[in-house]
């Protein structure tokens, strides 16, 4: 019988199975696809993510952030939001700097497969993983819960933790429903090789089709998130590389330079927030819990977030003699994290309603907002920290 079993070894599924069994802890993980494995020259992946300072603090505390090679990392120092039509700034540029809140950096733009390698490649022997793996069903009896599996028969264990992305199949099994929508636009996903070297700035501009951003990877590469009407990204994408590299020169500001197209997909843009966060022996963690906006790119970091509370719940009750899926301390989780989720989900849609509306008064308001948002010395500090996940 594990103590721990974790469906799903993602970047959030992954965290928690290694920080589990550094505890001594007996873990099972369990993942669908095969293990991440990287040749240190593997080229540049189209999944980047922002990882904040928590959530590099957490990476850190797990021996994974100081794993991943230092030619993956891009910090960025600079994050700037702005309004432009035709390519030209038309009001305001909001800045945020790690010097504001006395930091070294905001973040870091990290591939999402260099950080799932780098926490696998720290598991230790007692950590048992059953990958690919494949559920059939899911049994809750009194004292434990049990998966049936294709490969591996059954597996049984005191606490059962989803991290298996946002369509979870653990959540569904465990009955546990959830509400959302798919938004009309998708996002097209870029990576480029810039004409200037490594920078160490992300920007995000405004328009009425939708956000563009640019997030800086090592060397003198980027990558380019263009939200548009599904129609639109799905054109894009079908484009070759040198079609869209002038798309890009048409749609994004002059100070993105000249750029040469390495890779491209697109997502579709899904908001999805679990009813409750577990029931029985199983609790949900990351995508699988919810799912957000990349607008501001904090999706992993709500997850990492999850994670952090979870296993300091979890492992205080182990210590204490407690069931690992005690009924308090699931509602304690939910209690901490729900709240938290659901404000960051809900300000990244008020954020996008208000930059992609065309009406007047919400023109006015996001020229006035970042107009005061510029100049609001304090406020702005603690919007800073906010964003970089330390407040
Ligand atoms: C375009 C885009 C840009 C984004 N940018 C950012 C960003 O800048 N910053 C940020 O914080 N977030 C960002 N996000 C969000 C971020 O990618 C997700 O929040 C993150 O990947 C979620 O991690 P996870 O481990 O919870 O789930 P996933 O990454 O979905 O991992 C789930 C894992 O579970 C496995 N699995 C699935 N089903 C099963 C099963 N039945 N059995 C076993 N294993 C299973 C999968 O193979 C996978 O390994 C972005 C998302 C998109 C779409």
């Amino acid at each position: 019988m594990f103590d721990v079993i974790i469906v799903g070894g993602g970047m959030v599924g992954a965290s928690l199975a290694l920080k589990f069994s550094q505890s001594g802890l007996k873990v099972a993980l369990l993942e669908k696809t095969v293990a991440p494995k990287l040749a240190p020259d593997a080229p540049v992946d189209l999944r980047v993510s922002a990882i904040n300072r928590r959530s590099e603090q957490w990476l850190t505390e797990l021996g994974a952030f100081q794993a991943i090679p230092v030619q993956r990392l891009c910090p960025y120092q600079r994050l700037q939001a702005f309004e432009a039509t035709d390519g030209k700034v038309t009001g305001a540029e909001l800045t945020f700097t790690a010097e504001e809140i006395k930091q070294p950096h905001l973040g870091h733009i990290i591939e999402n497969n260099q950080i799932q390698a780098a926490l696998w490649q720290q598991f230790p022997k007692e950590l048992t993983v059953f990958c690919p793996a494949t559920i059939v069903s899911l049994q809750q009896e009194p004292g434990y819960a049990s998966l049936q599996t294709q490969e591996f028969g059954e597996i049984r264990g005191r606490l059962l933790i989803a991290a298996d992305g946002g369509t979870s199949q653990l959540r569904t099994l465990a009955g546990i429903g959830s509400n959302g929508w798919q938004y009309q636009q998708g996002c097209l996903v870029a990576t480029v090789e810039t004409e200037y070297p490594q920078q160490d700035i992300t920007w995000q501009q405004f328009t009425e089709q939708g956000p563009r951003a640019f997030l800086p990877l090592p060397g003198a590469m980027g990558s380019l998130v263009w939200y548009d009407s599904q129609i639109r990204v799905k054109q894009l994408a079908a484009l070759n590389s040198t079609e869209l590299a002038q798309q890009i020169q048409q749609h994004f500001p002059e100070k993105l330079g000249k750029v040469k197209v390495l890779q491209q997909g697109w997502f579709p843009l899904t908001r999805m927030h679990a009813n409750r966060y577990s029931a029985g022996r199983v609790v949900l963690v990351g995508d699988a819990a919810h799912t957000i906006n990349p607008l501001a790119g904090q999706g992993v970091n709500l997850g990492f977030a999850d994670a952090k509370v979870l296993a300091e719940l979890v492992l205080a009750a182990v210590a204490a003699g407690e069931d690992p899926a005690n009924a308090a301390l699931l509602a304690k989780y939910e209690q901490q994290r729900k709240n938290a989720n659901l404000l960051m989900m809900s300000a990244m849609d008020g954020f996008y309603q208000l930059f992609s509306s065309t009406s007047p008064l919400f023109r006015f308001a996001r020229k006035a907002g970042l107009t005061l948002a510029a100049n609001a010395g304090p406020l702005k500090a603690w919007v800073g920290a906010y964003a970089a996940g330390l407040k």
